[in-house]
């Protein structure tokens, strides 16, 4: 099976999108955005054994490649239309090729997302996705403009992924999907639009996104760490050791923002799955954990950094 075989074979679907007038086959893709839209446009790239590991199933790594980049739309509030795929293999290999179109296409059509593009070669397993989405003109959701006053929230569970890597083998399939199907949260990012100050997705470990907001709004944060959306697994462990992952794991493809304290019940209506604010922006630069007499702690745990 040559080159243009393979991507006939598995990566060639007709796709209707209003936003798509040349799709797959020609030298580019050709988009039709719309006039009254911004696009964001983001690109995440997963590496075996880095980004996942040896042995995960060929449908999980297709599915969580796109879903850590629709999570990254998710953040800024933007609404998914298409994605290139550019792909290193090894080889050839159709059983692979197989579950993994099969996992990555069940995510794409989720959310109606279409791929127009991409490139592949030969070499060690890799695949890196470019995605963009639309958004009202004008407006995104941005990691800077938290406001001193904001509530801190966190629009999931935490922690899940970082415990079933962990666990390897060992995981509860239910544990496993944190780690290989994690969820991006789309509709709470379109839903955010407007109402947050700031926001961003957690891949690193909630402390060190946060610590992103915190550091591009140049304020500082306070969390209650007794308010953490922990994932229920994380019960079996000690206190400390569940804090650890669920603040410094990362792979739990949540969002994180800030809002005004007036807007917590509109947001609470709208999304009733999301727990209680985690904590407040303050001025006072940094991340803090508050005790019940005020005092705060310097909050020590750091995430994950490739470098
Ligand atoms: P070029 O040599 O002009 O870069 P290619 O031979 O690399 O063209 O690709 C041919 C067509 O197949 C292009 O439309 C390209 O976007 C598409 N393509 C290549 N690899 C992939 C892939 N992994 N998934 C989807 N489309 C792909
Ligand atoms: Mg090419």
């Amino acid at each position: 099976m040559n080159e243009f075989e393979l991507i006939r074979r598995y990566f060639d679907r007709t796709v209707a999108g209003a936003h798509c007038v040349l799709g797959i086959g020609d030298d580019a893709a050709v988009l039709r955005p719309r006039s009254d839209e911004d696009l964001a446009v983001c690109s995440d790239t997963l590496i075996a054994g880095r980004h996942f590991p040896h042995g995960t199933r060929a449908a999980d790594i297709g599915y969580k490649a796109l879903a850590v980049n629709l999570s990254d739309l998710a953040a800024m509030g933007a609404r998914p239309l298409g994605f290139l795929l550019n792909l290193s293999l090894p080889e050839a290999d159709e059983v692979f090729l197989q579950g993994f179109a099969a996992g990555l296409f069940e995510l794409a059509d989720a959310h109606g997302v279409a791929l127009l593009g991409g490139d592949t070669t030969r070499g060690p397993l890799s695949i890196s996705i470019t995605a963009w989405g639309a958004l009202p003109r004008g407006e995104c959701l941005r990691r800077a403009g938290a406001q001193v006053g904001d509530l801190i929230v966190c629009g999931g569970n935490v922690g899940g992924a970082a415990l079933a890597l962990r666990q390897g083998d060992a995981a509860t399939p239910d544990l496993r999907a944190c780690l290989d199907r994690p969820q991006p949260q789309l509709a709470l990012g379109q839903g955010l639009l407007a109402r947050a100050h700031a926001a961003i997705d957690v891949s690193d470990g909630l402390a060190a996104d946060l610590g992103h907001i915190l550091d591009a709004s140049g304020v500082g944060g306070v969390i209650d760490q007794d308010a953490l959306p922990l994932h229920p697994a994380l019960a079996m462990l000690d206190r400390e050791d569940a804090l650890a992952l669920a603040l410094a794991g990362g792979d739990d493809y949540v969002l994180c923002f800030t809002i005004a304290e007036a807007r917590w019940d509109e947001i609470k209506t709208a999304f009733p799955e999301i727990s209680a604010p985690i904590g407040r922006i303050i001025e006072k630069p940094g991340l803090y954990v508050g005790g019940a007499d005020g005092k705060l702690d310097p909050l020590t745990i750091s995430g994950f950094r490739h470098f």
